[in-house]
């Protein structure tokens, strides 16, 4: 008989994990809190679209839904900055021309998973479900409607929390006896705004293109100092732009909470982006302010039937656009653990465990601080200098120096072989500007003195 396992959240993660594990023979219980999207349209509340790269597109692969996804994807192989002044520099994120990370519509990947996953004969998907309670060592959930109250309970041989960055699964963890979490929210939070296509969706001639207002293939950045804001286009034609300011303080959202007091910032520090945002003052008056968070908790299992994944084990802030590419890539994790150790779930989900951590605290921490890189650092010379160094020393000698950006977005080795790497090589990379320096002053001196 197969075996039945009840994953919690039909989200990312969710629904991939629920595709994987019916096609390696498992009923599958999908339970999600929020409405049916393929009736009720996307609840969302987070961001528009997401950056897609090279681990989140196996994982997709692996389902068979990487040619769908792609399809309606926008590559972006650069990042472009722009300066107070309107100036514009684009820095590519690679050396190699075929490296782009991809902006996708979250609510259309969710969708795309979801239908995938409830097209499986094996899946069982519901809605309106609510856990609000968990027996690990009975195997047994429990569930609210919050339509009508009622409340209903499943149990599985497996039971997995995908249900996000503030899971009810690893809240109920938390009481047990033995489990760590630290969770460090972030001092500062996100508000998305728009930028609309150049010429209004609708006003095209048909079958024409959609046009951008800004170059489309690539991940806009104002860098500004201890704050920034991102755009990311959308296949109609727009963009989503996430502002990021510090929720107290200078240049904070407390400073400006209304859109007209924001307006004012705004012309001064994004004058080329608020010149096409004919919605500003609406997006920034409906739209909420949100809190980013990391959470490290451990460990991720309870009486050998119960785990987490996604968000949920490890949430991480969006500063390298890893957490969904991280979230699936502990789905694949998962199933081949449960493969490996056949009919041996506990010790399946005590190797899940030891192989992610160590990975999952690696990109948690990468994730912190790209966000100094992306605000601060981007928009700095001797930054662009060092990032063309980088690029050379890669093409020069590729098996001994692999640019950071690289071995996270472009390549899937594990994380924290990334981060150990990249360590390394920052460590070299003083050296050599050192010797560099010290060199030159000797070549000078030398040419004063002869
Ligand atoms: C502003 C922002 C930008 C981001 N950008 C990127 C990016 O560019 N690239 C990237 O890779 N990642 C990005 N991320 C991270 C990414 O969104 C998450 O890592 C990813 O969504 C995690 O997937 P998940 O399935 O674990 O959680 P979720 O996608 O949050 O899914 C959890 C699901 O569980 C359901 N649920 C919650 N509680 C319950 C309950 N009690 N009972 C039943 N169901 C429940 C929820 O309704 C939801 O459907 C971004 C995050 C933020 C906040």
């Amino acid at each position: 008989m197969s075996k039945r396992v009840l994953i919690v959240g039909a989200g990312l993660a969710g629904c991939l994990l629920a595709t994987y594990l019916a096609r390696a023979g498992w009923q599958v219980d999908l339970r999600e809190r929020r409405g049916d999207p393929r009736h009720e349209g996307h609840i969302g509340g987070r961001s528009i679209n997401l950056a897609l790269s090279a681990r989140g597109l196996k994982a997709l692969r692996r389902a068979g839904l990487e040619t769908a996804i792609l399809r309606d994807a926008i590559r972006m192989p650069g990042r472009m900055i722009h300066s107070r002044a309107g100036a514009l520099a684009f820095q590519r994120y690679s050396s190699n021309p075929a490296h782009a990370i991809v902006s996708v519509s979250r609510s259309r990947l969710n969708l795309t998973l979801l239908l995938c996953a409830a097209s499986e004969s094996q899946v069982n998907v519901s809605f309106h479900q609510r856990c609000t309670g968990v027996d690990a060592s009975r195997g047994e959930a429990t569930f609210v409607d919050d339509r009508t109250g009622a409340i209903s309970h499943a149990t599985a041989d497996l039971i997995v929390g995908a249900d996000g960055a503030f899971s009810a699964v690893r809240d109920i963890m938390h009481k047990v006896e033995g489990f760590d979490y630290q969770q460090s929210w972030l001092s500062h939070g996100y508000k998305e705004l728009s930028i609309p296509p150049a010429v209004p969706v609708g006003t095209h001639a048909p079958g024409a293109r959609a046009r951008f207002a800004m170059d489309t293939n690539a991940l806009h950045i104002w860098p500004r100092g201890g704050s920034m804001m991102i755009a990311l286009p959308n296949p109609d034609g727009s963009f989503t732009c996430t502002l990021f300011w510090p929720h107290k303080g200078e240049g904070s959202f407390a400073e400006f909470p209304t859109a007209a007091r924001a307006r004012e910032h705004f012309s001064r520090e994004y004058p080329d982006a608020l010149a096409i945002m004919p919605t500003f003052d609406e997006d920034f008056a409906r739209n909420p302010v949100g809190s980013m968070v990391t959470v490290r908790a451990r460990p991720w299992s309870q009486s050998g039937r119960l785990t987490l994944v996604g968000d949920a084990a490890h949430a991480i802030v969006p500063f390298f656009g890893q957490g969904a590419n991280a979230s699936f890539e502990d789905c694949e994790a998962l199933v081949d653990a449960l493969a490996a150790h056949d009919g041996d779930i506990a010790a399946a989900l005590v190797a899940y465990e030891v192989q992610r951590k160590r990975n999952t605290d690696a990109i948690a921490q990468m994730a912190l601080e790209n966000f100094v890189e992306m605000r601060d650092k981007t928009a700095s010379a001797l930054f662009r200098l060092k990032k063309r160094a980088e690029k050379a020393l890669h093409v020069i000698a590729p098996s001994w120096f692999t640019p950071r950006y690289d071995m996270v977005s472009f390549d899937t080795m594990p994380y924290a072989d990334a981060l150990a790497k990249a360590q390394r090589q920052d460590r070299a990379l003083i050296v050599l500007g050192i010797a560099t320096a010290v060199l030159v002053l000797a070549l000078a001196s030398w040419a004063v003195w002869r």
